[in-house]
């Protein structure tokens, strides 16, 4: 199958008046038409800002390189005249926060029908007509008598489903979705992974998931990457990744994480000790070495790039940036 985007030596650094920051470093990765990419990594490690990178909605000082092609067409370098044509339409991002993208003073058919209009040249009715299907497919209850109301008469869960469905209207092969479950409540969070995974099989469409919550990746992804200092460390296929972690960092985070494939488990969670790093100030060598149970001399004086691992998958689908030797029973 062809990759719907493939991404190579992505780097952004943001020009602050302390000097550069390096907030996404040599990234590169692809994701393939109905694949899940869970994208996981403490805040600052970079995951946001590569997305917000493709989608080319980075702050004014930030400037990117390197590459990024959805479907074969180069995102990085586009004008914003260029990007709007792509946005929405092939690709389209999810936040956290949906009141900060919804219109508060529009109604939800408006807002909707709207983007139908303007993109695919619709009439008001069809447009209509369709974003109605929209909300039915996003599940919002009784969504013909919900249709006309304003988004604050919407729950939050119903106002992250609206955001879905406007994320969806233009058929986009990428759905970019960041954090969207963490200012809901964990059963309406459960609803609204589900439906995102129920809405990857149905439309084939391709789906990161940026997310500090493993949780939320070993419930929709394929694959997971980890990233850390704003490069990736680790990236593997999703049962791997869980059963098999190779990079420190990546076990450290399971291991913070509460198992959930154990009710009422009394393990202890741990937390990985220290900070994460100052992207103005990397340490020499691998970036976790500060916080790394298992450094070592080489780890402060070289960094470590990325190499398949040998736990017997294909070789390029588990790989780690770390120098210790594989299969260190590194597992949670
Ligand atoms: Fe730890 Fe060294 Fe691996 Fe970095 S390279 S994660 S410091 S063992
Ligand atoms: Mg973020």
């Amino acid at each position: 199958m062809s990759n719907i985007l493939d991404v190579q030596g992505l780097t952004t650094v943001f020009k602050t008046p302390d000097g550069d920051v390096k907030a996404v470093n040599d990234v590169s990765f692809a994701i393939k038409a109905g694949e899940a990419l869970g994208v996981v990594g403490e805040s600052g490690s970079g995951k946001s800002q590569t997305f917000l990178s493709i989608m080319g909605l980075l702050a004014s000082n930030g400037r990117t390189t390197g590459s990024a092609k959805l479907k074969g067409q180069e995102l990085v370098g586009l004008s914003t005249r260029e990007l709007n044509k792509v946005r929405g339409l092939k690709m389209s991002m999810i936040f956290q926060d949906p009141m900060t993208s919804l219109n508060p003073y529009m109604r939800i058919s408006k807002q909707l029908s709207e983007v139908l209009v303007q993109h695919k040249d619709m009439s008001e009715k069809e447009a209509r007509a369709k974003a109605l299907d929209m909300l039915d497919l996003v599940r919002i209850p009784e969504a013909r008598k919900r249709f006309d109301m304003y988004p604050h008469e919407f729950s939050g869960g119903m106002r992250q489903r609206v955001m879905i469905a406007m994320a969806l209207l233009c058929e986009p092969e990428l759905l970019i979705a960041d954090e969207p479950t963490t200012a809901l409540d964990v059963t309406v969070q459960a609803q609204i992974l589900d439906l995102l995974g129920d809405l990857k099989r149905e439309m084939n469409t391709a789906i990161v998931m940026i997310t500090h919550d493993l949780g939320v990746v070993a419930g929709i992804c394929d694959h997971v990457q980890v990233m850390y200092a704003g490069r990736i460390i680790e990236s593997a296929p999703v049962n791997n990744l869980f059963a098999n972690p190779q990079h420190p960092y990546t076990a450290g985070l399971l291991a913070s994480s509460p198992r959930l494939d154990v009710v009422n488990s009394d393990e202890k969670l741990t937390t990985i000790a220290g900070q994460p790093p100052n992207l103005q100030r990397l340490p020499a060598g691998c970036s976790f070495a500060p916080r790394c149970p298992h450094a070592f001399d080489r780890c402060r004086a070289e960094l470590p790039l990325l190499r398949p691992t040998e736990d017997g998958t294909p070789a390029d689908s588990h790989i780690k940036a770390c120098h210790l030797e594989d299969n260190k029973g590194l597992a949670a």
